[in-house]
């Protein structure tokens, strides 16, 4: 039988896919995420991003950047250590005119990395390294040439279309997030709600992703279970009511533990 062209995860597809430690578990083992995002412009990104990759799936999260944003990340969050060996890296939320510099640091590392924000414009330079690429419907439109209408008018067109173009994993944000890969089917996540048209919800995003990376995922799942939990996440958290992108993160454990118990 030809392959669905589509197909939505569902919470069993993600509960098997989630990466949980077993007995003999180390930190190292479990995966270190390394984040070179945010600027002295965007320090919040820088945060958020962290907290995402903060979600508890890896083993370890280390920050590079900016020594100002470095200090905030470090007094906001203790358990983020400093430069060293990582599985995966996270490049571009927030790093405005620094982008180009982390993505090129990252990507002399040969892991794989996500791809978001302002490094979306250096997407060529990944060649043929794993990575997921993180565009909204606006960085898409850069990215390919054309107008944002025509994105948000086929999505799914333009996200197998970026998919062939990069030769890579593409995760098309948006009100429901697809993540193509040349030879796949899209898969569509719809876990989200519109409460998460708030700044910063893609650095959380970004963040997650990189941890489902370092632990050991594919590009194509860590891109497609990182944007369910994400979504779901934020769906949990607004419950509550109005959410901002922290309470995104906040909200991770309690969906992990709906699918492992
Ligand atoms: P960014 O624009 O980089 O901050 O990313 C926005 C995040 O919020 C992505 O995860 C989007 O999928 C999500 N998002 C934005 N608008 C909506 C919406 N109307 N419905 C569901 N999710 C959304
Ligand atoms: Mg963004």
């Amino acid at each position: 039988l030809p392959e669905p062209a589509l197909e939505a995860l569902q919470p069993a597809d993600v509960a098997a896919l989630v990466p949980r430690p077993g007995p003999h578990a180390q930190k190292y083992t479990r995966g270190v995420v390394g984040v070179r995002a945010g600027s002295a412009a965007y320090p919040g990104a820088a945060l958020l991003c962290v907290a995402g990759a903060e979600c508890g799936l890896a083993g370890m999260v280390r920050y590079v950047g900016d020594p100002s944003v470095a200090d905030r990340v470090r007094a906001a969050r203790p358990e983020v250590v400093g430069d060293g060996r990582v599985q995966a890296w996270v490049v571009g939320s927030g790093s405005h005119d620094g982008a180009e510099e982390a993505l090129r640091a990252a990507l002399a590392d040969d892991v794989p990395l996500v791809v978001d924000a302002d490094a979306l414009a250096f997407a060529d330079r990944v060649g043929a390294a794993p990575a997921v690429l993180t565009p909204h419907a606006g960085e898409l439109a850069a990215m390919l040439g054309v107008e944002r209408d025509e994105i948000e008018a086929a999505p799914l067109r333009h996200a197998r279309a970026a998919a062939e173009r990069y030769r890579t994993t593409v995760l098309l944000k948006g009100r429901h997030t697809l993540v193509a890969e040349p030879g796949r089917p899209v898969r569509v996540t719809t876990s989200g709600t519109p409460w998460l048209a708030t700044a910063g919800a893609g650095d959380v995003l970004s963040g997650v992703i990189g941890a489902l990376l370092a632990a050991g995922l594919s590009p194509y799942d860590a891109a497609s279970v990182g944007s369910w939990l994400h979504g779901a996440a934020a769906t949990l958290a607004s419950q509550g009511g109005p959410i901002v992108a922290g309470d995104a993160a906040r909200a991770l454990p309690a969906v992990v533990a709906t699918l492992v118990g």
